[in-house]
């Protein structure tokens, strides 16, 4: 059984990022981090894709406007930044205060420089297979740790717990793509899907996306299979100084044994994320520089 190391393949896509940026001449690719208000995982996110945007050489610029903004002003912080010819890539940070229309939002971002990935052109260029658009982050650095660690995904069944627009639904259009790389037999499971286990134990690579946390045992797995965690799911633990730890969607522990691969939580999916959105801010850069 082998661990997946997301530290280190997000550490060697941020050092490949390093070197393009480090070969560029003049203005360098600028990404617009906006986070409302104080949310604990906000802050620390967003603090952690600043640090990974300055390592690269790509600036940033972390925008906080109050907790009280309102839905038209937040949409005309962001139409501002579409309109800023210095801004490359724009991340609104969620989850946004209760009250806000988080997708109008998201939809409000010029799809140019929507590196999330969450605008409906994305989604869309993403079912289209156009090369053009930005993935969302966290479904393509699923796909950057399965091909970096020797999977091949070809014909292969991949179930997908999970159907977010966020994770689940973009992960499973990535690995059904017709293209090297992807390939597979995707099947999409959900809160209704009955005899999950039944399903699961059919996976040659089984993808969990679903925030319950361990949610996946050693008896909903066939004994070799590829395992990715998304999950992030915080409980209660009293050994540790926050109160808390993180574990993923499934039960590392029982799974691990009969898992030919599988990635921890954390540091598994998680650094893949930030990378990702990295390496859709260079690409932004350099579609709007026309190469
Ligand atoms: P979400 O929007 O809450 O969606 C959860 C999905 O899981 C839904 O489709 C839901 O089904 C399904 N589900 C819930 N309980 C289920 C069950 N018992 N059996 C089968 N399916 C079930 O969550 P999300 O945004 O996709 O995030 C999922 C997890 O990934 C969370 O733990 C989140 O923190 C984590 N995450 C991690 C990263 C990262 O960078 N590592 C990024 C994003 C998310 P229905 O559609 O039927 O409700």
């Amino acid at each position: 059984m082998e661990v997946i190391d997301g530290n280190r393949i997000a550490a060697e896509i941020v050092a490949e990022l390093k070197a393009e940026v480090a070969a560029m001449h003049g203005r360098k690719p600028c990404i617009a981090l906006v986070r409302v208000g104080d949310d604990p995982a906000s802050v620390s996110y967003v603090r952690k894709k600043g640090q990974t945007a300055a390592e690269i050489g790509i600036e940033s610029r972390i925008l906080l406007p109050p907790v009280t903004i309102g839905q038209s002003a937040l949409e005309g912080l962001v139409d501002s930044l579409n309109a800023d010819p210095m801004v490359d890539g724009i991340l609104v940070q969620s989850p946004l205060p209760a009250g806000i229309d988080e997708r109008a939002v998201f939809g409000r971002i010029s799809p140019e420089k929507d590196v999330d990935g969450f605008s409906p052109v994305n989604l869309g260029k993403l079912a289209q297979e156009d090369e053009t658009g930005f993935p969302s982050c966290t479904p393509s650095g699923i796909m950057e740790l399965l091909s970096r660690s020797g999977v091949n995904l070809e014909g292969r069944h991949v179930v997908v717990l999970g159907r977010s627009l966020i994770v689940g639904k973009p992960a499973a259009l990535l690995l059904v793509q017709k293209k090297a790389g992807a390939n597979a037999t995707v099947t999409i499971c959900h809160s209704k899907t009955a005899n999950l286990p039944s399903i699961t134990r059919q996976a040659d690579v089984l993808v969990a996306a679903i925030g319950r946390p361990e949610f996946v045992k050693a008896d909903m797995v066939k004994p070799g299979v590829v395992v990715i965690d998304v999950g992030v799911n915080r409980i209660p633990d009293a050994s540790r100084k926050s109160g808390y730890r993180l574990v993923g969607d499934v039960d590392f522990a029982g799974v691990a044994p009969l898992a030919s691969k599988i990635t921890p939580v954390p540091g598994g999916v998680g650094p893949m994320t930030v990378a990702m959105l990295m390496r859709n801010t260079v690409k932004a850069f350099r579609q709007r520089a026309g190469g």
